[in-house]
């Protein structure tokens, strides 16, 4: 029978519920059990793809094309649990689909209403992964505990330990223990609160798991213990990590929890295996290179608007041994200082997915910066796509060309909108997304770095390069080096007297773990680290005409 872990958050969000989650399941599966994945989350929004970054950080797209919460990026990093579009449910997701029922009349005549209706509705989401091949489904619960909103999937919790078994449920708590400098102490009281609130709902927590800034001592955990109803070794801290997200598995089993959650749920498991993440570990204290890589985007101030671009990026430097310092330049500020002035210095330059006008001209003037510079450069879906009206503007001299997401009336749209989007208005979940192949030219320096002549990889767009300038932009220099299998699309480009200059239409990132590196993250970051050990070339490619 499946088992089920609930993780919950109290006391303040941001605790790193997503990561704890996702080493939990790391932590499982080194002992051999098959665990998935899920995040429930409880704002309105049927899925995060109309959210802002600003509120949300990046929208993580899996395989099948689903656009989900950033944590699961965290479970693709950690774990090998395959994700699908049951691996994230919304509020607005589980009411969209009970309304619809209601409309269908499926009902019968009945009330609809939050318990027993969206409560069953969840509990159903909850058991999706359910069957004999899964040994854990862990399932981590958005928000704060005492939000109003996230009531209905506590009530779901609830009810699922009287569904399935008390034994067959486990419930851990991730909860803050701050220090307070002014009496030099931790304190307990608030994660008392908290843990009392999940009680007067009717969750009793198995395990509580502290973040702290500081150790916490015995007596301290036992106080936690003991005002919580949890037995002490039940109480585990999560002490901040100055270092590495990637450290945080291998301190959780240090202080037992697998352990624990392996006897409380009868599990059948072996001794963890974790050989290869120490040796991750390894590698990451232990850098023999350095190299700094300047990001250009609009979102440049905000930790999460890009994150498993940073992420890859320093799976790249692992590739390496090399430690990845990243600059996070915001496009606009290159708009306005120029690009000299704030990517002086720089080993690479990578220009992110976007959408959206704000920012762009600065990304314009930072590709042109890489390309006659001949610093590495490497462009993600709108990245791509500012590389190919950089390099039509300034090297085909067609001044105005821009993308029609920009400039509708451009003379020159290089970059214009997919036939298929061309009838669509509706904003959720309509752009080309999920994994689709590309064949590959051999003798680039994509295949090289792949090794293959087929990929697959993950797309979220609505735009792409405009086929009628193929034959001038190719004429001019600029490879195609990667197309859809029927080669109607353009999913690559390179240019091939630069030392590493690729463009890709897709978001590689997606895909990039800390012990597989993404291939074309550490060919990056490889050629970053030969043109921080050599001179830089040649100032301007001749055909270069001047960057406004
Ligand atoms: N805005 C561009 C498009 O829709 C790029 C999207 C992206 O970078 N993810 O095609």
């Amino acid at each position: 029978m499946t088992k089920h872990i609930f993780v919950t958050g109290g006391v303040v969000s941001s605790l790193g519920k997503g990561l704890t989650s996702a080493s939990i399941g790391l932590l499982l599966e080194s002992r051999g059990l098959v665990v998935r994945m899920q995040k429930l989350d409880p704002y309105l929004n049927v899925d995060p793809g109309t959210m802002s970054p600003y509120q949300h950080g990046e929208v993580y797209v899996l395989d099948d094309g689903s656009e989900t919460d950033l944590d699961l990026g965290h479970y693709e990093r950690f774990t090998s649990s395959p994700l699908t579009r049951d691996s994230n449910y919304t509020t607005g997701q589980i009411y969209l689909s009970v309304i619809n029922k209601e409309r269908r009349g499926e009902f019968l005549g009945q009330t609809v209403q939050v318990i027993p209706h969206i409560t069953n509705e969840i509990k159903s989401a909850i058991c999706t992964f359910d069957g004999p091949g899964v040994d854990v489904v862990i399932t981590e619960i958005g928000g704060t505990v005492g939000d109003i909103e996230s009531l209905p999937f506590l009530e779901a919790i609830r009810q699922l330990s009287l569904d399935l078994g008390r034994e067959n449920c486990l419930y851990i708590h991730l909860t803050l223990v701050p220090y307070l400098k002014a009496a030099g102490e931790l304190k307990t009281k608030p994660t008392q609160h908290s843990v009392g609130q999940l009680r007067q709902i009717g969750v009793q927590p198995d395990i509580l798991i502290c973040r702290t800034e500081r150790s916490l001592t015995r007596d301290e955990r036992a106080k936690i213990a003991l005002f919580c109803n949890v037995p002490l070794e039940a109480v585990i801290e999560e002490k901040d990590k100055e270092f590495s997200v990637y450290e945080v598995p291998i301190s959780l089993m240090e202080n037992g929890l697998d352990d624990l959650i392996v006897r409380k749920l009868g599990l059948k498991a072996g001794e963890p295996k974790l050989d290869h993440w120490r040796a991750l570990l390894d590698r990451l204290r232990n850098p023999k290179h350095e190299v700094s890589i300047a990001v250009v985007g609009k979102y440049a101030e905000h930790r999460d608007a890009y994150k498993s671009i940073y992420e890859a990026l320093h799976h790249g430097g692992l590739a390496h041994s090399a430690s990845v310092r990243i600059q996070r330049v915001h496009s606009e500020a290159v708009q306005r200082e120029g690009a000299e002035q704030l990517l002086a210095g720089v080993d690479g330059v990578l220009v992110p997915g976007g959408f959206g006008e704000r920012g762009i001209e600065g990304k314009i003037q930072a590709i042109h910066y890489a390309r006659t510079r001949r610093i590495p450069f490497f462009g993600i879906c709108l990245g791509m796509q500012c590389a190919v009206t950089e390099f039509a503007r300034h090297v085909c001299g067609l001044a105005q060309a821009n993308s029609t997401e920009f400039d509708s009336q451009t003379p020159y749209p290089v970059i214009c909108l997919l036939d298929e989007q061309k009838k669509i208005t509706d904003k959720g979940g309509t752009m080309r997304r999920g994994a689709y192949p590309a064949v590959l030219t051999p003798n680039t320096r994509t295949a090289a770095a792949y090794g293959a002549l087929e990929i697959s990889e993950r797309h979220r767009h609505r735009f792409e390069f405009n086929n009628e300038y193929r034959q001038l932009l190719t004429a001019h220099g600029l490879q195609i080096v990667g197309v859809s299998p029927d080669g109607s699309l353009v999913e690559i480009i390179e240019l091939p007297d630069h030392p590493w200059f690729v463009g890709v239409q897709f978001h590689p990132e997606f895909k990039s773990q800390p012990i597989r590196p993404h291939p074309l993250f550490a060919a990056f970051i490889g050629a970053a680290l030969a043109y921080r050990n050599t001179s830089p070339g040649p100032p301007a490619a001749p055909k270069s005409l001047p960057c406004p």
